[in-house]
Order: C-alpha cells, then sequence, then structure tokens
C-alpha cells in the first residue's frame, strides 16, 4: 500500500470511529507505520505542531521541528518504565 493509500486510509477509518486500527498505530502525516511508543516534552511538540491532538511519527515530528526551529535534533533512548521488567518491576 502506497503511502498516500495508507492516508486515504486513515482518513477512511477517522470518519468511520477506527474500527480496524488504532489511530495511533499510523502516522497522520505520511501514512507510515507509527512507533509504539515515543515521547517529547510538550513544549518542544508545540514548538513544531500547532494541533496537539495530531498523530505523528518521529521522523514526520523531527522534520516539523527542525522546520520551525532550524536546529538539528537527536534521539535519546529510554527504557519504558511501565515495561522494564528487568528489574522485576511491572505495574500490574
Ligand atoms: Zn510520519
Amino acid at each position: 500500500m502506497s503511502d498516500l493509500d495508507q492516508l486515504a486510509k486513515i482518513a477512511e477509518q477517522r470518519s468511520r470511529g477506527w474500527p480496524d486500527f488504532h489511530p495511533e498505530a499510523f502516522c497522520h502525516r505520511c501514512g507510515r507505520p507509527n512507533l509504539w511508543s515515543w515521547y517529547v516534552d510538550d513544549t518542544e511538540w508545540q514548538v513544531a505542531v500547532s494541533d496537539t491532538a495530531r498523530i505523528l511519527c518521529p521522523q514526520c515530528f523531527v522534520a516539523l521541528w527542525k522546520e520551525m526551529t532550524g536546529f538539528e535534533g537527536t534521539w535519546e533512548l529510554r527504557l519504558d518504565p511501565l515495561t522494564d521488567q528487568r528489574n522485576g518491576d511491572t505495574d500490574e
């Protein structure tokens, strides 16, 4: 499925209330699969994205952020504290 086809599928799913997949499963800008979990603080999000409910993949967020700030960004990988079981910690 091309990115344009995927964007059409996302629009169709949105209009029908997301019956076939979760709205965050795909980027609403490029149509590619989105990561399960990623985070950027609200301040940086608002610099790049005026619509706080918009669903973006990390690559699209970085492109918009760079466009608005003129700076290069970088990523830092962190363990998700809710799913990290290496220390025997779970929230269940
Ligand atoms: Zn994207």
